[in-house]
């Protein structure tokens, strides 16, 4: 039969959604490129979705439910059916639920999908469960917060817009790992004249393409944001007209708090030169439209939220909002304005439950008590790898009373510690509906190949195990496609104009943006001052790994060829990732005794982990950087990076703070 053409859609947690074109050939997807109609991401793809069918059709692809048959993490297991597992897991939640109450129960995911459905059915589940809620914290709510402290709820404006700047200001944005779309449109800026440069804590990949690149001190951004403040202030670069009609608090920003914020201190508090500091708020106030396109890294800060909070001024004190192409980008929040709801189905909770901060699972598998965690369900997230407090998440799964069952494509670190392994779908066996974080697209995707093997997606597996658990709502009797439908009948105002007719076809929408220059914030003001906060100014304070006594800061950044633990089961996207580094400054590893090349242990009071030493300008001195996540099955020793990340939380939100931790680091001997 001649090969078929299919559109989908990139799952994965990237804000790029980017549309994808699927050739199948004899039910199985054998090439996968990006769609050219694609309006956000215009045909391209970045290296790690470049031949996902070598991830749909991987030989390591779990094919059938297992049973573990030895110890936790040994990778022990048994094939059995979807019948006989469902019946073990209902039995054994049943006891649970006797024994000790369902919130004995955790349900464990986060973004190994990013669909609304599949990502979002199994709230429903365990809420008509009455099992524990969980906080999902792990990515950047932190960056949420401090953002809405200044903005409210005012949407993000049209990320296109950065094509009418003359400076684009990437702020913590490893944009060529994390948003490649954003970056060409960045890129596309810069062709037409506009400067891009880069705030980072270290020079990574996307400092090779930018004009210039300040490498300040982790978690130093707020400290820098309120000093380019005092400097606009000071050499008159601010928008009086502007803020007096449009922001709140400026008086009070300018007499109470820049004053603090000389360029002395500020150098030494980011490790920036006096003259550079000069030089960016000489370039910033001076543009005609400057934007900034912000990362999430800098919100993974015990001060992170106040980082978000301080640069989201920034373009208010210089009424850059009221020009084309001026502003700040977070991120889209809800793209389609879709009423999640009624996938989440919060009215199925009938009493309220206690909530489990994500980040803090190690602590929840090991401490949490009354009642203590006695069942555990990971769907499409890995945290045996991606969880802070590497060794404390281990101690937990290991657990021989705690009933671990996981539903995964592939047999993950976490996989090997569950009782039960569910076989799951990939992205082109389910039908989704994706919405961006990048822009506002939106697009429907339907199965492009049948299951492999006996694989079922999240919502499958919920409507199995409702049956199982005897749950007689009808809700769990619909297919994906019947929920999917509901939103989109479901009108909003963001999705005014979709053409519906082609939407059904599986083309992507690009919706119309929301109109700039509404601020829904209480005042509708821009709140520089907000009084609801303590404190109602921005302000700097340390971040929590200023505390500790150890010689280097961590840098755990997004890398090329992977996405959180996502894609490791590539060898090839591995091979060319190059093996777990540590990049080092050269001086600091002449100071250290240590060489290229050589096995190192970088260490805390948390974890050890060895890594292949690169010694390496791109690493100021004093931070080390440790880029993706492995998988323990592929890494040098017995522990990867989150070995050494606490669980400690954001000042708000209740955010993760992988960078906000200290090493030190010594021969592997
Ligand atoms: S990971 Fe991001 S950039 Fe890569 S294909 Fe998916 S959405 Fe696009």
């Amino acid at each position: 039969m001649a090969p078929t053409m299919h559109r989908s859609v990139c799952p994965y947690d990237c804000p790029d959604t980017c549309g994808l074109l699927v050739t199948v050939s004899g039910g199985r997807a054998t090439a996968v490129q990006g769609d050219p109609e694609h309006p956000h991401s215009r045909g391209t793809l970045c290296p790690k979705m470049t031949h996902y069918e070598q991830t749909v059709h991987s030989p390591r692809r779990l094919t059938t439910p297992l049973l573990a048959t030895g110890p936790k993490g040994g990778g022990a297991f048994a094939p059995i059916s979807w019948e006989e597992a469902a019946q073990r897991i209902a039995e054994r939640w049943k006891a649970i639920i006797a024994g000790h109450g369902a919130q004995a129960i955790l349900p464990y995911s986060a973004g190994g999908t990013m669909g609304l459905v599949q990502r979002n059915c199994g709230h429903a589940f365990f809420h008509r469960l009455g099992a524990s809620r969980l906080d999902r914290t792990i990515c950047s709510p932190a960056k949420g917060e401090g953002w809405k402290a200044v903005m409210g709820r005012t949407p993000a404006l049209d990320p296109d817009t950065v094509l009418d700047s003359d400076l684009v200001l990437l702020w913590g944005c490893n944009a060529l790992a994390t948003t490649l779309h954003g970056f060409q449109r960045a890129r596309q800026a810069r062709r037409a004249g506009a400067r891009v440069w880069l705030i980072d804590t270290y020079h990574t990949a996307t400092a090779a393409s930018v004009d210039r690149t300040f490498v300040v001190r982790p978690g130093s951004d707020g400290a820098l944001a309120l000093g380019l403040m005092h400097l606009l202030v000071r050499d008159g670069l601010h928008d009086p007209a502007f803020l007096a009609a449009q922001a709140q608090g400026f008086q009070e920003l300018a007499e109470r708090v820049l004053p603090q914020y000389p360029p002395e201190r500020v150098a030494a508090l980011t490790g920036l030169p006096v003259q550079a500091l000069e030089e960016l708020a000489q370039a910033y106030g001076r543009a005609r439209a400057p934007f900034i396109l912000l990362g999430s890294g800098l919100s993974r800060y015990g001060n992170g939220a106040m980082n978000v909070r301080a640069i989201t001024c920034l373009p208010a004190v210089t009424g850059a909002w009221a020009r084309p192409g001026g502003g700040a980008f977070k991120g889209v929040d809800d793209a389609g304005g879709f009423d999640l709801a009624q996938v989440t189905r919060e009215d199925f909770q009938a009493a309220p439950v206690r909530t489990v901060n994500m980040n803090r699972l190690g602590h929840a598998l090991g401490e949490l008590d009354a009642p203590r965690v006695m069942g555990l369900y990971v769907y499409h997230s890995n945290p045996a790898a991606v969880a802070p407090d590497q060794n404390a998440v281990l101690r937990g799964l290991s657990r021989t009373d705690l009933f671990t069952v996981v539903h995964e494509r592939f047999l993950t670190d976490t996989a090997r510690y569950a009782d039960l392994v569910l076989p799951a779908t990939s992205s082109l066996e389910h039908s989704d509906l994706y919405r961006g974080g990048g822009s506002y697209c939106i697009q429907r995707a339907r199965p492009a190949i049948p299951a492999v093997g006996e694989s079922r997606s999240n919502w499958q597996a919920f409507q199995t195990l409702a049956e199982a658990m005897g749950f007689t709502e009808p809700y769990f009797r619909q297919s994906a496609d019947e929920l999917i439908d509901r939103l989109l009948d479901t009108p909003s105002p963001r999705r005014d104009g979709l053409d519906r007719e082609a939407f059904e076809t599986g083309r992507a929408a690009a919706l119309r943006p929301p109109a700039p220059g509404t601020w829904l914030t209480p005042s509708g003001r821009i709140e520089l001052l907000n009084p609801a906060l303590d404190p109602p100014l921005p302000g700097y304070f340390p971040r929590h790994a200023e505390a500790e006594d150890l010689p280097f800061s961590l840098m755990t950044g997004p890398a090329l060829f992977s996405l959180n633990s996502s894609f490791q089961e590539r060898d090839a996207l591995r091979e060319r990732a190059g093996g777990m580094r540590l990049l080092m400054n050269p001086d600091d590893a002449r100071e250290q005794g240590l060489a290229d090349g050589q096995a190192v242990l970088a260490a805390n009071p948390r974890g050890e982990v060895r890594f292949q030493l690169e010694t390496t300008e791109r690493a100021p001195r004093g931070v080390v950087v440790a880029e993706g996540v492995w998988w323990l099955a592929f890494a040098p020793g017995d522990r990867t990076v989150n070995a050494l990340t606490s669980q400690r939380l954001t000042d708000q939100g209740g955010g993760s703070t992988f960078y906000d931790n200290r090493v030190e680091v010594r021969s592997a001997g």
